[in-house]
């Protein structure tokens, strides 16, 4: 088996262990004589399997009573239209904080709704940095930002100011880091970046939020009706979820978010000394204080040596350093589950690739 370092954004990289695990247990799941994407949802297999992801996530992200912790279809992207449906009272508006193009969606999505007011953004620098001055409205239902800016290589590093009820896209950056669940009021991210296999996204709703939520939507896209059926209103992703569950396993032996967030800070801390001892060879493209420690990204002094490195890397085993088409250049994203190896082989290949172009 030739497993590749691969940097991908997401769809991205998963331990092994989980993989293989899923492997082994594949075709006969513990004993019942099918898989489990074959078991019923209803079945105690799979029911096991979600009730043991939830309290996985519950204990890893230390999230409190209060809470609910829901398994939803559609992408983060679904939940850019649900939450602004559900919880933008009529009339009403929300703060927006823009970071980047998945803030820019955010708002977009939830302005079809209704009145958004944007209370920071860093546009004008091509979203290379996270606010710092805010202009929020005291009538605002809540504020919504983007923890980790997948694309820019942006990250928050402190939570916006504000006592409002705070709603965080967290798709690219969710447990890899200790957080305080309970100065958030909803949580969401798609998976498949930290937590698994793209096809779920896992919702961490507050219940004082819950109760707020507009009543008259079509039942899928209310939150009530998952928080009652406990995600399963209807056939939840099973596979996913069951996936999640095994990379949630695979956090708590590496000692829990604590320890995975040591060695995430550590892969970062390799690849941006890199940039910056480069003599601006590599350029991040993050401002200093803004940096992601999930997905670094940086320039090259021109298109074709970026296109030269990228290649050059992927005939070495280095993948997926592609910077998002909508900004090219290159970008590591590497998640919990990439090794810290896989940094140090990055930093190598920095500058051999330098020494020799
Ligand atoms: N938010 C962020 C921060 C993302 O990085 C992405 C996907 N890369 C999305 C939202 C959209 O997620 P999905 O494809 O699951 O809808």
């Amino acid at each position: 088996m030739n497993r590749v370092y691969n940097f991908n954004p997401g769809p991205a990289t998963l331990p092994l262990s989980a993989l293989e695990k899923a492997r082994n247990e594949f075709l006969d799941y513990l004993g019942t004589g099918m898989s489990i994407i074959e078991s019923s949802h209803r079945g105690p297999e799979f029911d096991q399997a979600a009730k043991d992801c939830q309290a996985l996530l519950k204990e890893l992200l230390g999230i409190p009573e209060g809470y609910h912790v829901l398994f939803l279809g559609g992408g983060a992207s679904t939940q850019f239209a649900m939450l602004a449906m559900n919880f933008i009272p009529k009339g009403g508006s929300a703060d927006y904080i823009n970071t980047g193009t998945w803030s820019t969606k955010a708002i977009k999505e939830a302005e079809i709704i209704a009145k958004c007011n944007v209370a920071a953004s860093s546009e004008d620098k091509n979203f290379c940095y996270i606010p710092d001055k805010f202009n929020f409205d005291t009538k605002a239902a809540f504020v919504h930002f983007t923890s980790n800016n997948t694309i820019k290589g942006t990250e928050w590093h402190n939570l916006p100011p504000t006592d409002k009820p705070l709603i965080c896209d967290m798709s690219s950056d969710i447990m890899s880091q200790q957080i305080d669940v309970s100065k958030y009021s909803m949580i969401y991210a798609g998976a498949q970046k930290n937590l698994g296999p793209s096809g779920v996204t896992v919702v961490i709703l507050k219940d004082e939020l819950a109760q707020t939520a507009n009543d008259d939507l079509p039942t899928m896209f209310k939150y009530a009706t998952h928080i009652k059926k406990d995600s399963m209103f209807n056939t939840p992703p099973t596979f996913p979820i069951y996936m999640v569950k095994l990379v949630a396993e695979w956090v708590k032996e590496q000692g829990g978010v604590a320890a995975v967030e040591k060695v995430n800070r550590k892969k970062a801390q390799l690849v941006y000394d890199a940039m910056d001892n480069s003599d601006g060879y590599y350029r991040g493209t993050a401002d200093l204080n803004s940096r992601s420690i999930m997905n670094l990204t940086m320039r090259m002094k021109d298109e074709g040596l970026e296109k030269q490195f990228i290649a050059e890397a992927k005939a070495v085993g280095l993948h997926g350093l592609k910077g998002h088409r909508s900004v090219g250049g290159i970008r590591a994203s590497m998640y919990n589950a990439f090794p810290l190896e896989g940094a140090e082989k990055l930093v190598d290949f920095m500058k051999k690739f330098k020494a020799n172009n």
